[in-house]
């Protein structure tokens, strides 16, 4: 069997990036972080004592810092580093500036944390020049005091409110913008609490997250009441295959789909990042037919699509060759047009001649292969 993008221990081992060879997918496996710290403000917390215990009911030792600052994950080298960082998994008080909600036009309303960082190796990360410092994974131990400050925001909010296709989502909250939920949810037990604080919210609210990997089983039967929608981050095959080390293989991901969808949730397709790679319209093809059989024959299926195309930042792609310095990920400024973000920083996407080509492309295809799936937006 071929090795996978990172051991049951947490070691990382060769992904394509740093081997020049794409690995086969491999089914996503539970996260076993080679170290689990936790920072003295954390035990104040039941949810931080919740996750030790959690964590140590697996067999995994918790190092109880002394202090606050998380010290031993710099290496030698910076391959060392990223090793140790992203093996790592530290217990803390999340940041004041996280209890202050952001807006996180389009996906929703507003983005919430739980947890920053991941032990997924995608080759594009979209946390890498986002976060700063070594990639450690931090679980956040005030999960109760976080889901209460967000009452505060229900009924506030303009993406979903000015968008008539989702005013009936209410007002939404995204909880995975620095994390994937699905990799971390076995050692915190952090998005099952908030998906049942969804359930019981007695106001129009919706939570939703993305994810690439398939660990549903706790979801199932959970009092969700329609107001989480999980959405599964998706990609054709030769982009997840060469591109996503560490994360749950695409079949593995479509049947947690439809696991859910079975079980009453809303579900959807984060179809990101788009690629024009060779015979790219053959291979998302394959990939919406993939889609339609794994929700074939499921009643009430409320599916959207979210489709974002490739992107990258001078910083963000700094860091990635930073990490993934054999990576064939096209990260050239010569083949792409420069945009000027918000707050004037520069990206670089497709030219508009291919971002136009693969807008109709997708728009029709997804009417056709999948008639009841709506396409909240393109970017
Ligand atoms: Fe980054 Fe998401 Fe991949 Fe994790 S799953 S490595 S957060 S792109």
């Amino acid at each position: 069997a071929p090795a996978a993008p990172h051991s049951a221990s947490g070691e990382l081992v060769a992904t394509s990036g740093l081997s020049g060879v794409a690995p086969p997918a491999r089914p996503g496996r539970r996260w076993t972080p080679r170290r689990v710290v936790a920072t003295p403000p954390a035990y104040d917390h039941p949810h931080g004592r919740r996750i030790m215990a959690l964590v140590e009911d697996q067999g995994i030792e918790v190092e109880r810092l002394r202090s606050a600052r998380l010290t031993g994950v710099r290496g030698e080298n910076d391959r060392e580093t990223y090793a140790r960082a992203k093996s790592t998994m530290a217990i803390v008080v999340s940041p004041p500036s996280r209890r202050r909600l952001q807006p996180i036009a389009p996906s929703a309303d507003w983005r919430f944390d739980l947890a920053e960082g991941c032990p997924a190796h995608c080759q594009y990360c979209y946390l890498a020049g986002s976060l700063s410092g070594p990639p450690v994974t931090r679980v956040y131990a005030d999960l109760d005091d976080i889901l209460d400050g967000l009452a505060a925001y229900a009924g506030q909010g303009t993406v979903t409110s000015r968008r008539p296709a989702r005013r009936d989502e209410g007002t939404t909250f995204e909880a995975s913008c620095y994390t994937d939920p699905l990799a971390l949810e076995h050692l915190t037990g952090g998005w099952r609490r908030a998906v049942e604080h969804f359930g019981a919210w007695d106001a129009p609210v919706q939570l939703r997250w993305t994810t690439k990997f398939d660990d549903v089983d706790t979801f199932v039967g959970l009092a969700h009441r329609g107001r989480t929608r999980v959405r599964f981050s998706v990609n054709c095959l030769p982009v997840t295959t060469r591109f996503e080390g560490g994360t749950s293989r695409l079949a593995d991901r479509l049947a947690a789909l439809r696991r859910l969808a079975l079980d009453g949730y809303p579900v959807g397709l984060t179809i990101a990042p788009i690629m024009p790679i060779d015979d790219w319209r053959a291979s998302y093809g394959a990939l919406l037919d993939d889609v339609a059989a794994a929700v074939d024959g499921v009643p009430g299926l409320d599916l959207t699509a979210e489709l974002i195309t490739h992107r990258f930042t001078p910083g963000s792609r700094d860091v990635l060759l930073g990490w993934y310095p054999r990576t064939r990920l096209e990260m050239d400024e010569e083949v792409r047009s420069r945009k000027h973000g918000k707050f004037g920083a520069v990206k670089y996407v497709y030219p508009a001649p291919v971002m136009a080509d693969l807008r109709g492309w997708f728009e029709t295809e997804i009417s056709r292969r999948l008639p009841a799936c709506r396409i909240l937006y393109w970017t």
